[in-house]
């Protein structure tokens, strides 16, 4: 039988850390090429390449590096049956999201994974977590996923929640793609591989604001932003959606961005929450002011997909189409 060719792409993260001996703080180590030795024996199953992509706590993560990460998936796209990226867990929803827009498309999967643990220490979870993420690679799917623990998650609908060794990320709005266990389960909403055609748009447009809105919320904050010459703008709004529309009201600067071209995108504070603006007063006039819904996008697929679509237009309408359209699964 022919193995699954995977390569796995070096981001950085816990994973490939060691303890400072100073400051007993993590951070990366110097040679992680030596990776791929700790699990020999997943060669049995797939030839395994290694490459280096950068090696960061996952905080210094980039527009830049997804950029150059989409890229470097592309140049060796052909070469391979699967590709998992070892990656940081804290921003790993963000450039999860991000990937599934720079590549569109897929025929064949990118799993992220990292760990809590260190490899180089005892009861790291980043062996089996490493192991799990080259089986799936070489399964039956075909979209950006997370696989830490045994689970099996959409990459554009996943969010850190939980720093432990068996769980650190869910999928409040959507169910997993499956699960690794004695027989692999793979369930059916999951994009299978077939014959497609990689659609490669890799660039983002960071200058962008998210705000919280919060009870004394003062509106010059975004009269602020707008002059700082933001592209784009994330209210996150309370319940559905909601915004201040009394004494307080920032209706009238969603007015102001939106007529100036900046695109404004109400999102919401709840951890499984939707939003809706036809619910409440408060999202209704936000949307009439000319607000675009996240819907059921997390935070960090809205931020990202945001990025992605001002890189690739300008008209507040076109981002709106953009944003309401399901891409890849994100809503
Ligand atoms: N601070 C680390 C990072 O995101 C945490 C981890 O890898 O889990 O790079």
């Amino acid at each position: 039988m022919n193995r699954p060719k995977i390569c796995l792409l070096f981001c950085g993260g816990t994973i490939g850390m060691v303890k400072n001996p100073k400051t007993g703080a993590m951070q990366p180590a110097g040679n992680v090429s030596e990776i791929i030795r700790i699990f020999p024996e997943i060669q049995k199953h797939v030839q395994l390449d290694f490459k280096m992509v950068v090696n960061i706590d996952s905080s210094n993560m980039s527009p830049a590096i997804w950029t150059q990460l989409a890229t470097t998936i592309r140049d060796l796209y052909d070469q391979y049956d699967g590709f998992v990226v070892a990656h940081g867990t804290d921003t790993m929803a963000y450039t999860a999201s991000a990937l599934s827009f720079a590549l569109q498309n897929l025929s064949k999967p990118i799993v992220f994974t990292g760990s809590l643990i260190p490899l180089n220490e005892i009861g790291s979870d980043g062996r089996n977590n490493l192991i799990y993420a080259c089986l799936t690679a070489s399964q039956d799917i075909a979209e950006v996923c997370i696989v830490i623990g045994n689970r099996i998650i959409r990459g554009n609908r996943a969010k850190k929640y939980h720093e432990s060794i068996v769980a650190v990320f869910h999928s409040p709005n959507f169910p997993y793609l499956g699960e690794l266990g004695r027989p692999i389960m793979l369930n059916e909403w999951r994009k299978r591989r077939r014959k497609r055609t990689l659609e490669f748009k890799p660039n983002f447009d960071s200058n962008i604001s998210v705000l919280r809105i919060f009870p004394g919320f003062d509106p010059y904050i975004i009269e602020n932003v707008l002059r700082r010459g933001a592209h784009g703008m994330i209210l996150e709004g309370f319940g559905p959606g909601n915004v201040p529309t009394l004494d307080n009201s920032i209706i009238p600067k969603i007015e102001k961005a939106v007529k100036a071209g900046v695109p404004v995108i109400i999102a919401n504070q709840m951890e499984k929450g939707v939003t809706n603006l036809t619910a409440y007063q408060g999202g209704y006039q936000a949307m009439k002011a000319g607000a675009i819904s996240s819907k059921g996008m997390t935070t960090e697929a809205t931020i990202t997909k945001l990025m992605w679509a001002l890189a690739n237009t300008k008209k507040v309408s076109d981002i709106r189409e953009v944003m309401e359209t399901n891409l890849e699964g994100e809503l």
